[in-house]
């Protein structure tokens, strides 16, 4: 009988709860962990012992600041800033930024929570955090988000080091604003230390292939995935969500493969073209983030576009790939998917699908592959960045890309492994927690109760 590991899980929980009120994001991500736990406290009951629940689950330290900036006319403007030091047993904390208006401490709080399992589950050596602001750079000249990302900085760059905290882009912080933090990183420690940052440029110190890594990584993983049901890529219809970093990659290896990308999108809309989406055309409008997706279809005449985001999902696909934001399926929208012949979902963005959303998708077996270890590669890379940077040397973009292979491999099998041991086969959701969690419970018994 599992009741005292469901008792200890449920208490932890509610304390969790009362402690943070409000924080929905945060505890959905709470949530999904320990339902996937309960069987691990049965089999383990040294984890309750050890308080290994209570202690993972508030962070070893939550950052705010103030940001204040002035704007092209002048007039001062102040956002926050957040970091989330959320656990540090593996490794330094590692893990994004996130500059958009949603930002907040939930969001940070859940995006960090998350990266602790997920850089576990890569085998890298680093642990988990997450930071960024609300500030918004849509719409913003190139030197406004300048002047914005320096004064972030400095005050960062005293909680940051490549021993201590190594940050890397996420939503809004790409090579440009990565780029920026560096350089007044540089100037205010008064030393060149590469291993601070990561998705840096490649001129100093970035890694090959890290900005393929994430997009590419979800796709070898789906694609492990299907390999195992006799499946693949080739001749099938996909549509990705998004058209940032982690979805442009996601749509390059997919094609690739052989598939027939038909749809992508933005925060303002979606475009959805039978005869696949010109890949080029993404990367111009998007890849510096300054144009919108409508303007696709000024080029190609006979593609649609919609300004109903969710609508993306309506249309008929073999393989759905989320890589926008969190939450962006849930319940109805996954019923839609199933309804309309979806067989493969994989999350390239972080928890973009609800508890309830996931439910759907693997009552009705589909092939499911979580965020936590789908989109593991971008992180995972980052470790291999910070690894050349320690190492002074640079690795080929065929090197990366193999090693990148290998992680994703070994991230399925892990999952697949530890869901099958702990009595739910099949399911990666459970799998991948589960595998995730064994690592740092492990390195946090050895720490003692710290
Ligand atoms: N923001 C990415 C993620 O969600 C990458 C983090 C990193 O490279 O540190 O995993």
């Amino acid at each position: 009988e599992d009741q005292i590991a469901k008792d200890y899980v449920n208490k932890v929980y509610n304390t969790v709860e009362k402690r943070n009120p409000n924080e929905y994001e945060f505890l959905q991500a709470v949530k999904e962990i320990f339902d996937s736990l309960i069987p691990v406290f049965d089999k383990y009951p040294k984890y309750i012992n050890y308080g290994i629940l209570e202690r993972i689950v508030e962070p070893e330290r939550v950052i705010t600041f103030r940001v204040p900036w002035v704007d092209d006319l002048g007039t001062v403007q102040v956002n926050r800033g957040f970091r989330v030091q959320f656990n540090s047993a593996l490794g330094p904390y590692k893990g994004g930024m996130r500059f958009h208006p949603s930002v907040n401490t939930s969001i940070v709080k859940f995006l960090g929570f998350e990266q602790i399992f997920k850089n576990s589950l890569t085998g890298q050596p680093i642990g988990g955090g997450k930071g960024g602001s609300d500030f918004d750079p849509k719409g913003k000249s190139e030197l406004e988000i300048m002047r914005f990302t320096q004064s972030f900085t400095s005050e960062l760059h005293r909680y940051i080091g490549p021993n201590i905290d190594v940050p890397a882009g996420d939503i809004g912080v790409g090579s440009r604003e990565i780029g920026f933090m560096f350089g007044q990183f540089k100037k205010l420690s008064g030393g060149f230390e590469a291993g601070v940052l990561t998705g840096k440029g490649l001129e100093y110190g970035g890694s090959l292939a890290r900005r393929e890594a994430t997009g590419y990584g979800t796709v070898y993983f789906v694609q492990e995935m299907m390999k195992d049901k006799e499946l693949d890529f080739n001749g099938k219809t996909v549509v990705v969500s998004g058209s940032g970093n982690v979805s442009i990659y996601a749509i390059e290896k997919a094609v690739e493969l052989g598939a027939k990308v038909v749809a992508c999108s933005d925060s303002d809309g979606f475009i959805f073209d039978k005869n696949g989406i010109n890949l080029e055309t993404i990367k111009r409008l998007k890849e510096d983030g300054s144009e919108r997706i409508s303007e696709y279809v000024k080029e190609h005449p006979h593609a649609l576009y919609s300004e109903d985001c969710k609508d993306i999902w309506s249309i008929p696909c073999d393989i759905a790939l989320p890589c926008a934001t969190q939450n962006e399926i849930d319940e109805e929208t996954a019923r839609m998917l199933v309804a309309n012949g979806v067989s493969v979902v994989g999350e390239g963005a972080n928890m973009p699908s609800t508890l309830e959303a996931i439910n759907v998708f693997l009552d009705n077996d589909i092939i499911f592959a979580p965020s936590k270890a789908a989109n593991a590669g971008g992180v995972a890379v980052s470790a291999l960045e910070m690894a050349q940077n320690s190492g002074k040397l640079s690795w080929s973009f065929e090197e990366v890309d193999i090693k990148l292979k290998e992680i994703m491999r070994d991230n399925y099998r892990k999952s697949i492994q530890a869901a099958e041991e702990f009595g739910t086969p099949g399911n990666l959701v459970a799998g991948a927690n589960i595998a995730g969690f064994l690592k740092v419970a492990d390195a946090m018994v050895a720490h003692g109760i710290t």
